[in-house]
């Protein structure tokens, strides 16, 4: 077994620090260039020529990337290259295919930190703050710790007993075939971890990155080459998703997809591949984590200085758009009286505006469908009856797609933004009388088809109980008497269940699991010379 790698340590970019300077520095340069972002197919950074702009989210007239879009032959080469690449990479060995993604996780701890930080803070528009424990803090643990699990389960998945003349034995054998990775805009960690996870134990993927995140995706994609990532074991392919699904499922050599991103496009994808299953050589794995409706239950008998704190962070930090992020409440009425004002003071004190602006806590949202569709469930419930906004609900998309943190208190716990994902700055509560906990856990059970992460803030051992049995099934990432937000590598696998996807559990062993294929061996030592069996005497 290896030696159990540490999470890393966040820099706290405070004024005078030297990380805050560096960072500056970087973000200044990446501001002042447009670079041109390729397709990356057998190491070999190919031109198309049909480009896309990319802009940043809070100043969005700004361009930073142009990016050249795969077109069906860049995906079929991807996919070629991707099926040609997997036997050395197999061969390779564990040891050193960990090697080099040991050394990604050094280099982005090291040197690329910066890069790799500040492109997400443009391109994702991320506070610095966010981005460090995004692209660099999870990235790396996402890194260190999945060769640290594969290690691990090579050890623990030898067969326990060889009696004597035989030696059993399991090959950890990968997938057979490339594992197509579709990723999310959100966090650059994700999109790099969903075809790294897979490669750690020698599967190959065709990597389709968000049309938000390019940039941040190319530079981790440069990042994985320089650590010595061989030629055709992650091929990136900026293009169409409906394409690059059609052309890969249409190749026999599929063998699993690796998705995090919207409940209504995974349902899509699983559907396709139901299709398309009678012309692939394997059953494909599927692993999907989607979308949320993350909610924060109260008791009357809570800490209620804590429970702003968890709404605020919770509900804003990165503009709410983390799957985790909590985006519906249900508070007790005494409890309610007494933090409300206090909440929307707090909320009204949020600074809004650009990256670079280090006092700014909320930036832009992603783009302009995000904006739209934000917006839209703040103007229906400004016209709805059962809903109230108490703070925020004001939006401005001149310079960039900006989104108030918004409150809005409804009477009806089935309204729209009590139980559709938004993912926007959008908090609904629902106040409910005090002795109606066990009704309210009921409703928070039943009412959304979610089940990703959640929270109960209780002081009594016997009601933090009760909520945690009524609320077995209702979030993958159960959370006491603190925010549903901020699952860490190696401390909370991350996954929901329901409509918020396969629960496969990442930044744990559970995900690396999906992408092998063992292949158990009998050897022996002395060879049977008579077929007759002793009974036969
Ligand atoms: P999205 O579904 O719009 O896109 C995800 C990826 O799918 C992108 O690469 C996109 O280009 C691709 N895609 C879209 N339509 C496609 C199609 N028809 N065929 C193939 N590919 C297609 O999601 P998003 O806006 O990038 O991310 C936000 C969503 O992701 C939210 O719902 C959020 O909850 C979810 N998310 C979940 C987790 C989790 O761990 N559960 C983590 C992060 C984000």
């Amino acid at each position: 077994m290896s030696r159990q790698p540490l999470n890393e340590p966040i820099l706290a970019y405070a004024p005078g620090s030297t990380e805050r300077g560096m960072i500056k520095v970087e973000l200044e340069r990446q501001m002042n260039e447009v670079i041109e972002i390729p397709c990356i197919i057998n190491g070999e950074k190919i031109f198309t020529g049909i480009t896309t702009n990319q802009v940043i989210p809070h100043n969005h007239k700004h361009i930073i990337a142009k990016v050249h879009l795969a077109t069906e032959k860049e995906i079929k080469a991807a996919c070629k290259s991707a099926v040609e690449s997997q036997k050395d990479w197999i061969e390779l060995g564990l040891e050193g295919r960990c090697a080099i993604f040991e050394k990604c996780a050094e280099l982005l701890a090291g040197d690329w930190r910066m890069k790799v930080n500040a492109a997400t803070m443009l391109n994702q528009s991320k506070t610095v703050y966010q981005a460090e424990i995004d692209a660099a803090c999870e990235l790396i643990d996402f890194w260190r710790f999945n060769c640290h699990y594969a290690r691990g389960f090579h050890d623990y998945l030898q067969p326990l007993v060889s009696p004597p003349g035989v030696v059993n034995s399991t090959e950890i054998r990968p997938l057979e075939g490339f594992v197509l990775s579709i990723t999310p805009f959100n966090f650059s960690s994700i999109a790099a971890n969903l075809p790294s996870a897979p490669a750690i134990v020698g599967c190959t993927s065709v990597w389709k990155p968000s049309r938000n995140s390019y940039l941040s995706n190319y530079v981790l994609m440069e990042l994985m080459m320089e650590a010595g990532l061989p030629p055709g074991v992650i091929n990136f392919v900026p293009g169409s998703g409906a394409e690059i699904t059609e052309i890969a499922l249409s190749n026999e050599d599929f063998a699993g997809l690796h998705f995090t991103g919207s409940t209504a496009t995974f349902q899509g994808l699983w559907q396709e591949i139901g299709h398309a299953l009678p012309k692939l050589r394997s059953y494909p794995r599927i692993v999907g984590e989607t979308g949320g409706k993350d909610f924060v239950v109260a008791h009357m008998d809570c800490d209620k200085n804590g429970l702003l704190v968890a709404l605020l962070r919770g509900s804003f930090e990165y503009q709410g758009q983390k799957c985790s992020a909590a985006s519906r409440a249900y508070i007790p009425k005494s409890v309610w009286n007494s933090i409300s004002e206090d909440l929307c003071t707090e909320i009204r004190k949020i600074k809004m505006g650009d990256a670079l602006d280090f006092s700014n806590f909320m930036t832009a949202v992603i783009d302009e469908r995000s904006f739209n569709k934000i917006t839209g469930y703040i103007d229906r419930a400004k016209e709805s009856k059962t809903c109230e906004i108490i703070v925020g609900g004001e939006y401005d998309q001149d310079v960039g797609w900006f989104v108030e943190p918004t409150v809005i208190v409804t009477t009806d716990p089935m309204s729209e933004t009590m139980v559709e994902e938004i993912f926007g700055p959008v908090l609904t509560v629902f106040v409910y009388e005090d002795e109606d906990f066990d009704n309210v856990l009921k409703i928070c059970d039943e009412s959304s088809s979610y089940a990703l992460t959640g929270s109960i803030f209780a002081n009594k051992e016997e009601d933090i109980q009760n909520a945690f049995n009524h609320l077995r099934f209702t979030a993958g990432n159960f959370y006491i008497n603190d925010k549903p937000t901020g699952a860490v590598v190696a401390q909370q696998p991350f996954g929901g269940a329901r409509a918020s996807g396969t629960n496969d559990k990442a930044g744990g062993p559970l995900n690396l699991l999906r992408w092998i294929s063992p292949r158990s061996i009998k050897r022996t030592m002395n060879i049977a010379q008579d077929w007759k069996y002793s009974f036969l005497e």
